[in-house]
């Protein structure tokens, strides 16, 4: 049996998306800018895919621009708002726990001259509103804050974190990291306060190399790329219409089924995190004690550390049975250091080495929940077993 739980790192591309891209690529593969009937149908694809996000985030399709994935999203979101609001003030503010798309263009931003605030947070992975409020100063020009954390599932107090912002000053922006929260729970960024929003396509089982900044109306944003003027400017370079288009149409198969398969996610979240609470020495990172549901985090995300046991060595008897799991974050783990999330919430030095992820689909079965929960009872006592010798 192959049982594939690292969802959040990537997710397989839904045939009927596949599908609907091949015939883009091998039949409508005009360029949207040229004046011929080829060019005008490449230009009704994009269009459908831009509808499709205005609809589903509530926004405008002039509010649409589609890059080349989550990672530029982020880039674009705050290099190019911190560069444009320069004249407002130089203080930007993140949490601790920020995918490296975030965290490093913040760095990079720190050399440019900009200052950055690191928002901590609780064991549960959460960051506080009065932290953030405390933080505002009259020079902040940006505040961006991750929906659901992509190692352990937190999530933020968005919608909150965008209220109190927008009552301090309307003119600060407000950037979500939407790739691991987009799917997963409804974002509509005119109610939340966002102005600004990352989307991943390869993490709603639409295509790698395609992404989403939405990008509220009358935002300034100085564009990265500079060459041909499409998007309305901010982002030149041929439009990737298969790309785009797939993206549109696996955020539209989501949707279609969103809360029937949400529901069935949580259910294997739960049915997972009950099933763990039978082995000893295992901790759900970022549950609070007692907690085995799993609730108030993303439906398919579970760091789990388990006493005794390395990461790798566990990923490694894992994958000998067909489980497909990350240690940590997948960005990170070619590079085997501990995970900056789990050391920002506390966790203890020898269960930041025993961490590891599981994350699911709506395409998670409970039959593959219960033969992954098998598989752990059978290794853990075996491998500590082992370490211990
Ligand atoms: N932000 C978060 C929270 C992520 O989990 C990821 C990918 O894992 C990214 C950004 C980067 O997205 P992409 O892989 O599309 O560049």
């Amino acid at each position: 049996m192959e049982v594939y739980l690292d969802n959040s790192a990537t997710t397989r591309v839904l045939p009927q998306v596949a599908e609907f891209m091949t015939k883009i690529m091998c039949e409508d593969y005009g360029n949207p800018s040229s004046l011929h009937i080829k060019g005008v149908q490449a230009e009704q694809y994009l269009r459908y895919a831009r509808e499709t996000f205005a609809r589903i985030l509530k926004g405008k399709e002039k509010e649409i621009i589609f890059t080349s994935g989550g990672t530029e999203s982020d880039n674009m979101a705050l290099i190019g708002g911190a560069f444009a609001n320069r004249r407002q003030g130089n203080h930007l503010i993140t949490t601790q726990i920020e995918h490296p798309a975030v965290m490093q263009t913040m760095r990079y931003l720190e050399t440019q001259g900009f200052r950055v605030t690191y928002l901590p947070v609780d064991r549960l992975g959460r960051i506080s509103l009065d932290d953030l409020q405390r933080a505002v100063s009259q020079e902040t020009i940006l505040v961006s804050v991750m929906y659901a954390n992509n190692e352990i599932g937190s999530l933020q107090p968005v919608q909150e974190a965008g209220a109190l912002i927008k009552r301090m000053n309307p003119g600060i922006l407000f950037h979500v990291d939407g790739v691991q929260g987009f799917g997963k729970a409804k974002i509509y960024p005119q109610k939340m306060g966002i102005d600004l929003l990352s989307i991943s396509g390869h993490k709603i089982h639409g295509p790698k190399g395609v992404g989403v900044l939405y990008v509220r109306e009358g935002v300034k944003l100085q564009p990265l790329l500079h060459g041909g003027g499409q998007q309305m400017n901010l982002r030149s370079g041929t439009d990737n219409v298969p790309g785009a288009a797939g993206m549109a149409k696996a955020a539209e198969l989501l949707y279609a089924h969103y809360d029937e398969d949400l529901e069935q996610l949580r259910n294997c979240k739960e049915h997972f995190i009950k099933g763990l609470e039978q082995l000893d020495g295992v901790t759900v990172n970022g549950l609070p004690a007692g907690d085995w549901t799993g609730a108030e985090t993303a439906p398919h995300i579970v760091s789990v550390s388990v006493a005794g046991v390395r990461s790798e060595v566990l990923l490694h008897a894992l994958e000998e049975q067909g489980i497909y799991v990350s240690a940590g974050s997948a960005c990170s783990a070619r590079k085997p250091q501990p995970s900056a999330t789990l050391r920002a919430m506390g966790v203890e030095n020898a269960l930041l080495e025993s961490a590891i992820r599981f994350s699911f689909s709506v395409y998670t079965t409970m039959e593959e929940i219960d033969y992954t929960l098998q598989a752990l009872y059978d290794k853990i006592p075996m491998l500590r077993r082992y370490t211990r010798r």
